[in-house]
């Protein structure tokens, strides 16, 4: 699945063109206001956005993971707010139906999705279960054609924008092949919403916690209609989900290097440009080359994902995700920390755009599995192979 290069040629200067014209100029009003504005939304719809990965027949643009990463490099120069209010949509929040969902439930729902009439978000964290996603503790029990679903899930991104979730939940024994993927209706009832969490930084972004008491889901909503498989499909979602990551990630460093280098030229000391002191260009020329070699390694394995079987999980590349998780999301930490020095005092004012994407980028390698989890696959894998 991929768009045609013409498409494409013409989708991805629209998008830098929108991402510079319209949410740069807007990001201090994110700051300022926690919320993403009506009117950009309206235009992230229109745009198709939400349909970025959707495939065609459903309504969507359908580009592929090597197309996908690009548009999230664009859409990482900017505050992940943005992204954030479709980013569920395209990635964790209905990649599982995409990848492993029955044809009646793709006909479902991946339109309504593709056109943003429908936001899904992926619930898989709980209190007692974040890195040990395996010993999840929400029940689904079977009851005539329904399951009865109880437990609570944390920290869910989009949540309070969510029409649907994608929801693990365990209808087996104990580990991972007792978990279920299911489709559940924000609307149902017994589902209720915590309070909105505050974060240390992502402002716009939406996160709470979803209570499930005695929700009653139709045994037709399991994602593939087999009981048992929603562990494996929550792990091929969060590979391409963290090969997204990391293209933000790339993304956010670039744009953070860019704040860097105008600040290196503008700012005087000692009666010169501070970025003619090679203690500064060295902080630059260090994130440069960190930058550039995690952008090489996010393409390649997003290559290297276009050229597996189609929905098939593959221990080889997984690892590689997750090398790129890693690595990518460490380097934009260590370049928003350069960047605040290089900024000085300055750094640490809200008014400059480094200060919060300092804190933007500490999430980065917390969710969709921590730089342990990536270190843990990464060994994992090489321990198994020949
Ligand atoms: C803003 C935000 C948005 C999120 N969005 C979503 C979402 O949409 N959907 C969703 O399902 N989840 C979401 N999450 C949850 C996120 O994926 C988890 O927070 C993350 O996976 C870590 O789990 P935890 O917080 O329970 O940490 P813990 O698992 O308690 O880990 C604590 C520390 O112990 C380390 N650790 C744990 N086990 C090991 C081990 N075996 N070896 C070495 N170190 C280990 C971890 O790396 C970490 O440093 C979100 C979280 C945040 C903060």
């Amino acid at each position: 699945m991929s768009l045609d290069a013409e498409s494409f040629d013409i989708l991805l200067p629209t998008l830098q063109r929108f991402v510079n014209e319209r949410l740069v100029p807007a990001e201090n009003h994110l700051e300022e206001h926690d919320e993403v504005p009506a009117d950009l939304i309206e235009a992230m719809k229109e745009m198709g956005l939400f349909g970025l990965t959707v495939p065609e027949e459903y309504g969507g643009i359908g580009l592929s993971v090597s197309q996908e990463v690009l548009v999230n490099y664009e859409l990482g120069r900017t505050a992940p707010a943005f992204r954030s209010v479709f980013g569920t949509n395209i990635g964790i929040g209905s990649q599982g139906i995409l990848m492993d969902g029955t044809p009646e439930q793709k006909a479902t729902y991946l339109p309504k999705v593709a056109s943003g009439e429908l936001i899904m978000s992926f619930a898989l964290t709980e209190p007692d279960a974040g890195t040990d996603a395996a010993s999840l503790k929400t029940r689904a029990e079977l009851d005539g054609d329904h399951y009865v679903l109880n437990g609570t899930k944390r920290f869910i991104t989009n949540a309070p924008r969510a029409g649907a979730f994608t929801l693990m939940a365990r209808t087996g024994g104990p580990g991972a092949g007792g978990v279920s993927s299911f489709i559940v209706p924000a609307g149902s009832p017994g589902l209720k919403l915590g309070k909105n969490d505050k974060k240390m930084g992502q402002r716009g972004t939406k996160t709470c916690d979803v209570i499930l008491e005695n929700v009653r889901v139709p045994a037709a909503n399991i994602i593939g209609g087999v009981p048992g498989q929603g562990f494996k499909t929550a792990m091929k979602v969060l590979d391409r989900g963290r090969l997204n990551i990391s293209a933000v990630s790339c993304g956010l460093a670039s744009r953070i290097l860019d704040e860097s280098r105008r600040y290196a030229r503008d700012r005087k000391q000692f009666g010169k440009a501070i970025g003619e002191f090679q203690l500064i260009q060295a902080m630059l020329a260090d994130s440069q080359a960190e930058l550039l070699a995690g952008w090489s390694l996010v393409k390649d394995v997003a290559q290297r994902f276009d050229g597996k079987p189609a929905h098939a999980s593959d221990p080889d590349i997984s690892m590689r995700v997750s090398c790129a998780k890693l690595f990518a999301t460490e380097m934009v930490g260590r370049v928003a920390d350069r960047g605040v020095q290089i900024h000085g005092g300055a750094g640490y004012i809200n008014e400059y755009p480094v200060e919060r994407f300092y804190r933007d980028a500490r999430l980065l390698r917390l969710y969709e599995g921590t730089t342990q989890v990536q270190q843990l696959i990464i060994g994992r894998e090489l321990l198994r192979q020949d």
